[in-house]
């Protein structure tokens, strides 16, 4: 059966190439049919629960695992439901929504909006599917380099953005079995929903007490322990950019390319867009452009009024 992802094209960013004397490349993945990365993961998901029977998909999700699952179940025949926290803004519902999901507003936070998404997933043919805690969603999402091996060489350096490390545990596993095995893993996150930094700092899995940063779609307080293990295995470097920069990086992005992307996305473009010292030996570098769907230019304009 067809992938419910399609196969994104990479940009070389020639902004770039003139000022910093690199070659960067851009894994357009904010292309994606729901907005991000997310459907491939999710989509290799419920295209496998769907063979087996699913009757019903159930996730729990204010942001792009929603708009994924919500597409995944539209695109297979098979009715979803998408949980979201009060604090999701009526716009995302409604996109949600307009996908074809029923959308139930559950809980303060998506901590409650899961445990109930998990209860309704208990009856008979339904099955919860998680934002990014599953091998079937790292599989899908290795299919980022699975494409980019068909289109360039081995790069020096990756960069990709981590909010649980279902996005990472993909290219790892991409990574792995297209034998790009000498490439540097930057992974970036913003300071306030850096758990992925403190876990490999610590060498054990850390819950954050909050988030604070704009960048929503990184705001998971823990790692799946998968995305820990890989940093065990080879060198991956933990990078931390500031709200301020994630945003700039979006600004620079959308004069280049005039696409608007997240916050989550712009913590990977600022590795590049901001010359990240920890790239400096970098000649060839591949940024995953995870891209996200919620930002609208109103909010877009918010913030940068309120932070740049
Ligand atoms: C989900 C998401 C991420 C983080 O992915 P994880 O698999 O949770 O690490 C980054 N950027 C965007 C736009 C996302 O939707």
């Amino acid at each position: 059966m067809d992938k419910l992802h399609i196969e994104t094209p990479i940009f070389e960013s020639y902004t770039l190439n003139n000022k910093l004397g690199k070659r960067i490349f851009f894994k357009m993945d904010c292309f994606q049919p729901s907005g991000s990365f997310k459907i491939r993961g999710i989509g290799n998901l419920c295209q496998t629960q769907a063979a087996l029977g699913a009757k019903h998909f159930v996730a729990a999700s204010g942001g792009n695992a929603g708009c994924a699952a919500a597409y995944a179940g539209r695109q297979l025949g098979v009715p979803t439901t998408v949980v979201v926290p009060e604090t999701t803004s009526v716009a995302m519902q409604e996109r949600i929504a307009a996908i074809g999901a029923t959308v139930k507003v559950f809980g303060k936070v998506w901590d409650d909006s899961d445990v109930y998404a998990r209860s309704l997933a208990k009856k008979d043919g339904a099955v919860y599917i998680p934002p990014f805690d599953s091998p079937s969603i790292w599989e899908g999402n290795a299919s980022i380099i699975d494409e980019a091996n068909n289109n360039m060489h081995e790069p020096d350096a990756v960069i990709v953005s981590v909010g649980g490390g279902g996005l990472l545990c993909g290219v790892m596993e991409g990574l792995e079995r297209n034998d790009w095995k000498n490439a540097t893993v930057f992974t970036t996150e913003t300071k306030g929903a850096a758990s992925y930094a403190a876990a490999v700092e610590a060498k054990e899995l850390v819950r954050l007490d909050a988030i604070a940063s704009i960048a929503s779609s990184l705001g998971a307080k823990q790692v799946c322990s998968a995305a820990l293990d890989w940093s065990f295995q080879r060198d991956i470097q933990p990078l931390i950019v500031s709200d301020v920069a994630t945003l700039e990086a979006c600004q620079w992005f959308l004069d280049e390319f005039g696409i608007l992307v997240e916050p989550a996305c712009g913590a990977a473009l600022s590795a590049v867009y901001h010359e990240h010292e920890s790239i400096a030996n970098a000649q060839t570098v591949l940024v995953v452009v995870c891209g996200g769907r919620g930002m609208t230019l109103d909010k877009f304009n918010n913030y940068c009024e309120q932070l740049l």
